[in-house]
This record gives C-alpha cells, structure tokens and sequence, in this order.
C-alpha cells in the first residue's frame, strides 16, 4: 500500500512511512517532515487515537507497555479503532471531495459549513484483506451538526462562527444490528471553498442536495465499494503519481 506524507506529500509504500503515535492518523516520509509538521500545525490538529487514551488521563496517550495484550477483547476494541483510522485515511480525501459537493453550497448561505455536514453511516466487511475494503457505506445523507451534537453528546465539535473555510463530515460506523460503535469527526480547511459558493446554482444543485435519492449518494456508495480510493480521485481529476 502507498501513503502519503503528510507534510511534504511524498508518496512510499506504508512500511517506510512514520507514523504519528498519537492519533495514528497521519504518515511521515521522515523523521524531519514529523518534526516540521507537528511544530506548524499538527501540534493543535493531533488528537489522541480513541484507543490509545489513558483511562485515568484523557490527555494522555497510554504507554506501550500498557496496550492490551494481543487477541483479548480490548484489543480487538482497538483492532476495529485501528482499521476504522486507517479506512478513513486512505478515503479521506475522496471523502473531503463529497463532502464539498453534496452541501450544495451555491445555494445555500454561507454558514453552510458550519450548520451542516455530510455524514457516513459505515459497517465493517468480516474477512476482508484490503483496508480500503474493510468498510462500506450504508447511508450517506446531509445532517445538521446541532442534531449529530444533540444524538451524540460525546462527540465534540468545536466551531468558530467567523471561520468559512472549515468544512466537516462525520463517520459513523455502526454493527449489523445497526447499533453505533464508534463516531469519527474529520475537519479541514479548504481555501477553495469560495470558488465553490460561486459556482453555477445549477450545477451545484445537480451535484449534491440532502435529498436520499441525490446522485452523489450512490455515486459515493458504489464508488467506495467497487473503487480503489486513487481510482476514485483520479475520478474527480486529482493526480496522484
Ligand atoms: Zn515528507
Ligand atoms: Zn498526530
């Protein structure tokens, strides 16, 4: 599998990247781009990964000596975390992509980003290999972030009414009783976004809405399931090498 760096944006296959021990959630190609990276920014954006929070510290990240031993229920607890992360990152940026288009910004106000959000409603797939496979999509729709707060009270959400640039999505992955398991918030800036309050009413309409018969709902469903994430980007135009 190919990672990317995520400061410097170099691609290496995943066992010569460095990974962030605390959140699990961004790869390195050095040891220099973490430093760099961490002091710029990802010091404020790095969160301790759900399964590595101390019990008796909620800022801190237990030791590894302290990680539950392999095949015992908590560590298939962070088994399923892990997997979760790591689908997400590989999709993440094919997420970001929907995520824009389905709040239909050019018609919408501006607060857009800040009331609503694209949510995923995911369950793992038994005995699958490929961890971009791991998960498919059972429901995605548009939801008001104050209703995903009010049914998830855990979940924190901080948002800046002044910041127009951040855009959010949620993943929630559930079990095959439909019961939720675990609740993921993924937030980024996107400078773009402007371009995008100016597109052509008509055409942003077209591309998404919160109606569960929108094309991007199946688009997105069908893409993540017969896709590769790269296949899906190249899709939208991005280039990677
Ligand atoms: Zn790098
Ligand atoms: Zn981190």
């Amino acid at each position: 599998m190919i990672l990317t760096c995520y400061y410097c944006t170099k691609e290496l296959p995943s066992n010569q990247m460095k990974r962030c021990s605390r959140c699990l959630l961004v790869t390195y190609c050095s040891k220099e781009c973490q430093t760099i990276s961490w002091k710029a920014s990802h010091k404020q954006n790095c969160k301790i990964h759900p399964s590595l929070v101390s019990p008796d510290d909620p800022n801190k990240a237990v030791s590894k000596a302290e990680r539950p031993e392999k095949f015992t229920p908590e560590w298939i607890e962070l088994e399923i975390d892990r997997a979760l992360s790591r689908w997400m990152q590989l999709w993440r940026s094919c997420f970001q992509m929907y995520a824009w288009m389905c709040l239909d910004l050019a018609n919408h106000p501006r607060e857009r980003v800040m009331t609503h959000c694209m949510q995923l409603i995911v369950q793992p797939r038994n005995f699958e290999d490929d961890p971009a496979k791991q998960y498919f999509i059972v429901e995605a729709s548009v939801v008001s972030i104050a209703d995903v707060q009010a049914r998830h009270p855990t979940l924190e959400v901080t948002i800046d009414p002044t910041d127009y640039t951040r855009m959010r999505f949620v993943v929630i992955m559930q079990n095959h009783l439909g019961e939720a398991r675990r609740l993921r918030l993924v937030q980024w800036n996107d400078i773009g976004l402007e371009k995008k309050r100016q597109m052509d009413k008509a055409d942003s309409a077209s591309l998404g809405g919160d109606s569960p018969d929108s094309p991007w709902v199946q688009t997105l469903i069908s893409a993540v399931d017969s896709m590769s994430p790269s296949e899906v980007e190249k899709m939208f135009g991005k280039k990677r090498s």
